[in-house]
């Protein structure tokens, strides 16, 4: 068998750009420590909204080649060089937004059979045998279907790679604590007049708010608060960044969070708050 480093993480995300939104300051201090990450995108985010006037003609397919290229250029900025597509790049479709007939396509996310999938995951774990997995809760954080379906399918993989050798010790689940998401709206509430962003957003729109209590651990990524950044810019169709925030499509600012926050789901709760997502787990191999 091949020699692994001594820490290794898998992350699975529904969509490129989640990953650097969500964990793009996780990700580059982890590389940079030479551990291992491992990135699962489960589909090519077919169905997003472009941006940049210029690239709206992009859709479907060929808006999924755009952005896997998008992925590539992030992971680049994040150091991350194990990076994959659930079954191989297209088996999974995006579903488009809940509620569209687009969740009907028999090739999207959605439809997909989570054992399936979940089967091709577990493969992954088997292979890279991570100590920490990190997805979104049972929610997919914010209620994309795709991001519904990444959650089931990770946490499926984690029980199918259990029972067949490998065990992953901790399990997260993507967080903002309320206090941190309500003193951060407050503040782009005083700097939005001087940015290029029109509106503000709500902090009800920012996936995996949680009270502060369920918050078991906290990453300071303060260090790699430019790797992120690039790499959010990197996803140029789907994200605008202008220090230290972002908008999506919907043109509504919002905080580019570069401490990034975690609930553990599997593994025992620490008693104090961890600042390292592979505390207590660092020496097993
Ligand atoms: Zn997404």
């Amino acid at each position: 068998m091949t020699e692994l480093p001594d820490r290794r993480m898998l992350l699975v995300h529904a969509h490129p750009d989640d990953e650097s939104i969500n964990n793009g300051a996780t990700m580059a201090r982890y590389a940079a420590e030479g551990a291992r990450v491992t990135l699962v995108t489960c589909t090519l985010g077919e169905r997003g909204e472009v941006i940049p006037a210029e690239l709206r003609h992009l859709s479907g397919a060929a808006l999924g080649g755009h952005r896997l290229g998008e992925l590539k250029d992030a992971m680049r900025a994040l150091g991350v060089e194990d990076f994959r597509l659930l079954g191989g790049a297209g088996r999974y479709c995006d579903s488009g937004m809940m509620g569209l007939p687009d969740n009907d396509d028999p090739g999207c996310f959605w439809q997909a059979d989570v054992d399936q999938a979940a089967g091709a995951l577990a493969d992954v774990i088997l292979e890279t045998r991570p100590q920490v997995l990190v997805t979104y809760d049972e929610n997919g954080g914010y209620g994309h279907p795709d991001h519904i379906q990444a959650h089931r399918v990770a946490m499926r993989a984690v029980e199918l790679a259990a029972g067949q050798g490998w065990d992953i010790p901790k399990v997260y689940w993507n967080r903002v604590p309320r206090s941190v998401g309500e003193e951060a709206f407050a503040r782009l509430g005083e700097d939005l007049a001087g940015l290029p962003f029109e509106k503000a957003g709500v902090l009800d729109d920012v996936p995996g708010v949680v009270d502060d209590g369920r918050v078991t651990t906290a990453i300071d990524g303060t260090a790699h608060a430019a790797a992120k950044a690039a790499a959010m810019r990197a996803h140029a169709t789907q994200i605008t960044v202008a220090e230290p925030y972002f908008v999506l499509s919907n043109d509504l600012a919002q905080p580019l969070f570069t401490t990034e926050y975690y609930e553990l789901v599997r593994g025992e709760r620490p008693q104090k708050p961890e600042n390292d997502l592979f505390a207590g787990v660092g020496e097993a191999s």
